[in-house]
């Protein structure tokens, strides 16, 4: 696979270090999210996620971190402000292109899972890749690709039931990546599994990562956050960087077009 870094016009000098920065993937300047209602549940939000970064959003219940998830994911739009996704202003973007952006280079990870109960893992999977232009075959067989990644080759005719909670979330993570999007959001991914089988999904996030796939993960447990290169923090609306490691074009990055066509 090509290095975007070989690329013209790859990302854009960093005065303070003097180096070239992965390019962004995801920017909020002065995203504002206000209900209906009134209640503003993230205000003025300035966030730029760069390709192959791996970021943990942290904070309180009902201090905005799904919100902020949800307008990062093109799930909602801002009520002011702007958001920029794979360099879409997404406020100039239709609901249908929109959508099409969404399906085509972003993949969703939610703390229940929400598998089909009544399909396979591998016919939850394949699904993920419906309106893709790919065939029925072809999706059974990403699906297994992808549900081999994962660890879960040998479950591939089982039913939710039939699977452990991380095992349903391992295979979650397969349809939301089956794809091969840019991005990966998870909001609480491991809220509902033991501390084991929540560390084994944060091993996978974190091996989807070394290979290039940019992911930010919403967690309260503050030790997996520690453990991961930058730290964002929600308190009423409001973010503060915690802490991070600057990428720079220098790192391996993921590949593929920068937008969808
Ligand atoms: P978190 O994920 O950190 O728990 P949320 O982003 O879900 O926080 O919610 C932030 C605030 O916005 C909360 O006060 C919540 O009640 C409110 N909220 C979330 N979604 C909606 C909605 N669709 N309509 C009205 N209020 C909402
Ligand atoms: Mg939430």
């Amino acid at each position: 696979t090509a290095r975007r870094a070989e690329e013209p016009g790859f990302g854009e000098p960093d005065p303070a270090h003097g180096k070239h920065l992965a390019p962004e993937v995801i920017a909020l300047r002065a995203a504002t999210k206000t209900y209906a209602g009134g209640l503003t549940a993230l205000d003025h939000a300035d966030l730029t996620i760069r390709q192959g970064e791996l970021l943990a959003i942290v904070g309180p219940s009902g201090s905005g971190k799904s919100t902020l998830l949800n307008l990062m994911g093109t799930l909602d739009r801002p009520t002011s402000g702007r958001v920029e996704v794979l360099g879409h202003d997404v406020a100039a973007l239709s609901d249908r292109r929109l959508s099409a952006v969404r399906a085509r280079w972003i993949g969703f990870v939610f703390q229940q899972f929400f598998l089909a109960p009544h399909l396979t893992a591998l016919e939850n999977v394949a699904n993920g890749l419906l309106y893709h232009g790919i065939g029925h075959s072809g999706r059974r067989d990403r699906a297994a690709e992808a549900l081999r990644r994962v660890g879960l080759g040998h479950r591939l005719d089982h039913r939710p039931h039939e699977l452990s909670g991380g095992e349903r979330q391992r295979t979650a993570i397969a349809r939301a990546v089956v794809a091969r999007p840019r991005i990966v959001l998870a909001d609480e991914p491991t809220g509902a599994l033991d501390s084991a089988s929540g560390a084994a999904v944060v091993d996978l996030l974190r091996d989807l990562n070394a290979q290039g796939t940019t992911i930010a993960v919403i967690t309260h447990d503050q030790a997996l956050a520690a453990a991961l290169p930058r730290r964002v923090r929600i308190l009423d609306g409001r973010i503060r960087e915690d802490g991070r490691t600057v990428l720079s074009a220098a790192q391996p990055a993921g590949s593929g077009p920068e937008a969808a066509s």
